[in-house]
């Protein structure tokens, strides 16, 4: 896997970044601040595409599954007048839905359909990127071996794409109970926001099962989960503590909690806000490491920057891997000619 640093200009970030300078400094105890960390090009769009929904046609506008997953950022969804849903059979006839970052099987795009729902795709296009390699190699009757979460929302819009030609791998330990058709046509493929380097166990561990197992196209763990780990490794070894602002059910943050401890942090934690961090967990700590997850607003982490100076921690060191300003457009069904047509049905 090979770490991505994309070059284009992206406009939308710096407003919604708080400036980290702004935070008061004091005391000599050091953090290390993770960069890359928090939104990625996809939740970037996803949030906006969600923000613009609700501006052009009004509350309420429905998103099936949480957009991107961060308490946060759906909780302050929920005030403007989102309503999220588990699934397209709640929401009323002719209403506004909004397929969520991670991605959505055909099977709800049809269920969507059947409703009359006006729909808005805001699924990351790195998404749809490993859903059409599943399309394609389902079309070339492949075993496709799928490395994911079991039950993940982005696991379940993949495997959709091809029911029958997709087999779910948890995991190194799963791989003993794979079996496939035909041992000289077998792909892996997999979800975005995995371990790197648990992934490429897993690989591993196929190839020995399956030497002829081909690889996908290009990286299927996107960019910024790529990126987010790396940072995270390089400052592990030097922290007592790394705090992974993040919430519970983000793949990518969790994974950044596992990173830290396997590439030597002493301890690492998982927070949505500063006030869940317990300041315990300070005792005989010099050195905290913070990142945050691909989904996770700047100002959450510009909160617990507040609660560290509080206790000491002052010398901000940041640790910077790699730049990024990758941005997507967004969904075609946000263009305007596309909007006036949904805002005349529904009014
Ligand atoms: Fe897209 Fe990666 Fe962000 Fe997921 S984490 S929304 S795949 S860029």
């Amino acid at each position: 896997m090979s770490q991505t640093v994309v070059a284009l200009p992206n406009p939308r970030l710096p407003q919604r970044r708080e400036r980290l300078q702004d935070v008061p400094i004091a005391g000599d105890k050091k953090i290390l601040l993770a960069a890359p960390r928090g939104y990625c090009a996809g939740v970037d769009r996803a949030v906006i595409t969600v923000e613009q929904a609700l501006e052009r046609h009004g509350a309420p506008v429905y998103v099936r599954k949480q957009i991107v997953h961060n308490r946060h950022v759906v909780e302050t969804l929920t005030e403007r007048g989102v309503v999220f849903v588990e699934e397209t059979d709640e929401v009323p006839e002719g209403a506004i839905l909004v397929f969520s970052a991670h991605g959505v099987s055909p099977a709800v795009r049809e269920s969507a359909e059947e409703r009359k729902l006006h729909t808005i795709d805001a699924t990351c296009p790195l998404v749809t990127k490993v859903h059409q390699e599943a399309k394609r190699f389902a079309r070339g009757d492949y075993d496709i071996l799928l490395i994911g979460h079991d039950g993940h929302e982005e696991v379940e819009g993949t495997a959709g794409e091809a029911p029958e030609h997709v087999q779910l791998v948890s995991g190194p330990d799963a791989v003993d109970s794979v079996t496939v058709r035909d041992e000289d046509r077998v792909v892996w493929v997999s979800q975005t926001t995995l371990s790197v380097d648990e992934t490429m166990e897993t690989v591993r561990k196929l190839r020995e099962r399956f030497p002829k197992l081909q690889d996908p196209p290009s990286d299927d763990i996107c960019y910024a989960t790529q990126n987010r780990q790396v940072a995270v490794k390089e400052m592990a070894p030097r922290c007592d503590l790394v705090i992974v602002v993040g919430s519970g059910n983000s793949s990518n943050s969790v994974r950044l909690v596992e990173v830290a401890l396997q590439a030597g942090a002493k301890d690492a934690r998982l927070v949505d806000y500063a006030r869940e961090v317990d300041t315990s967990w300070f005792d005989g700590v010099t050195t905290v490491g913070v990142t945050s997850g691909a989904s996770v607003p700047e100002v959450l982490v510009r909160g617990v920057l507040e609660l560290l100076a509080e206790h000491g921690f002052g010398d901000v060191e940041p640790v910077q891997t790699a730049q990024e300003s990758l941005v997507f457009s967004l969904p075609r069904e946000l263009r305007p000619s596309r909007v006036l047509k949904v805002a005349d049905v529904t009014s």
